[in-house]
């Protein structure tokens, strides 16, 4: 396991750490037996989040005993100073701690940095905290490229780390993520499987290592098999060959921009369809010829696609500006409904 240093934080990372959200879809017996994974492989970073439910409450009782050998990373949405001063204390008894190493920011558009960064602001609670020992470093993370470029040109001197997407198919972040690196500022890649879209796990994290942008990784894992998965990536992590520089370009043109990463921020939707689900079904019968199998899932949800009323609302949500009214007429004329 490579180890790399968290910009200026002086934080030693293992390059390809532990990404919290499927925690949630794990209990808790389950979430000690990763951290055990974790730890005998010497993943030391871990990174969840207030909005993931249940997970900074499972991983605080497996932390347990041995939080001293793990660098703590967690985020809230908070963007005013009573909201992200509670969460901060919310965090620590969830996680079980008396400081969390890396506090975040967590998806901050452009649209929210007058209100953050501004008087009675997220960010005042969040520099008390660290006044307080309660919060080593400061960190943001941002979906959208302006946003990050904001808090590299304006805020570097003052916000510690980034977290960005960054894959195969989404590596428009780099230069800006350079120049993140040239001003000490830590570089962390969330979406290293552009949101499951990504099947071949090994290629995406070695795609990644080999672009140098990002110092840790960190892909979403709910279960041992999945952190063996990306140990056994992290212990072998060879450069690409020629073929597989080209099987990533194959792969570039056929998901192009437009696909779903399944964030989840575009929820709730008014009339109550999951909206990544249904696109996860349409392309599970397009893509992988699942015919009957997403034929059945897609049945069994409870809302549709074609039930959509166009409101607009999810789209104004998605980080990723997709156009989720027609991406869901697609998908209601994939299945008939
Ligand atoms: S546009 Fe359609 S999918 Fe989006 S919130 Fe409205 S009803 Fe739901
Ligand atoms: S539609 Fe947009 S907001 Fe919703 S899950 Fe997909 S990428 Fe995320």
């Amino acid at each position: 396991m490579k180890y790399i240093e968290l910009g200026r934080t002086g934080l030693r990372c293992a390059q390809i750490s532990f990404g919290g959200i499927p925690i949630q879809r794990a209990d808790a017996a389950n979430t000690m037996a990763v951290v055990d994974a974790l730890e005998r492989h010497g993943m030391n970073y871990i990174d969840t989040a207030r909005g993931y439910t249940v997970s900074e409450e499972y991983l605080g009782a497996a932390l347990e005993g041995r939080r001293e050998k793990f660098i703590l990373a967690t985020k809230s949405m908070a963007r005013d100073y009573q909201g992200m001063k509670a969460d901060i204390d919310r965090s620590l008894a969830n996680l079980r701690t008396t400081w969390v190493d890396v506090y975040q920011i967590h998806n901050l558009p452009m649209d929210d940095f007058a209100q953050v960064f501004g008087p009675g602001g997220a960010f005042e609670a969040l520099e008390e905290a660290k006044a307080a020992g309660k919060v080593r470093h400061i960190g943001a993370t941002a979906h959208n490229l302006d946003a990050l470029r904001r808090l590299v040109e304006e805020y570097h001197h003052c916000i510690d780390t980034v977290m960005f997407p960054y894959n195969i198919v989404e590596t428009h972040g780099t230069q800006v993520l350079r120049q993140a690196r040239a001003y000490g500022m830590g570089t962390i890649c969330m979406k290293p499987l552009a949101g499951g879209n990504l099947e071949d796990w090994d290629l995406a994290l070695r795609f990644i290592a080999q672009a140098d942008v990002m110092d840790v990784i960190i892909p979403g894992m709910g279960d041992v098999e999945e952190v063996e998965r990306n140990a056994k990536v992290a212990e072998d992590m060879r450069p690409l060959t020629p073929e597989e520089v080209e099987r990533c370009q194959a792969i570039r043109d056929e998901l192009g921009q437009h696909f779903c990463r399944r964030c989840g921020y575009c929820a709730p939707c008014t009339v109550g369809i999951e909206i990544p689900a249904n696109f996860l079904m349409a392309n599970y019968l397009r893509k992988y010829n699942l015919n009957q199998w997403a034929q059945t899932r897609y049945q069994n949800m409870a809302h549709h696609a074609g039930e959509c009323v166009g409101c607009g609302a999810c789209e104004r949500r998605c980080p990723y500006q997709l156009p989720i009214r027609e991406m869901l007429a697609d998908v209601a004329a994939v299945f008939g409904y």
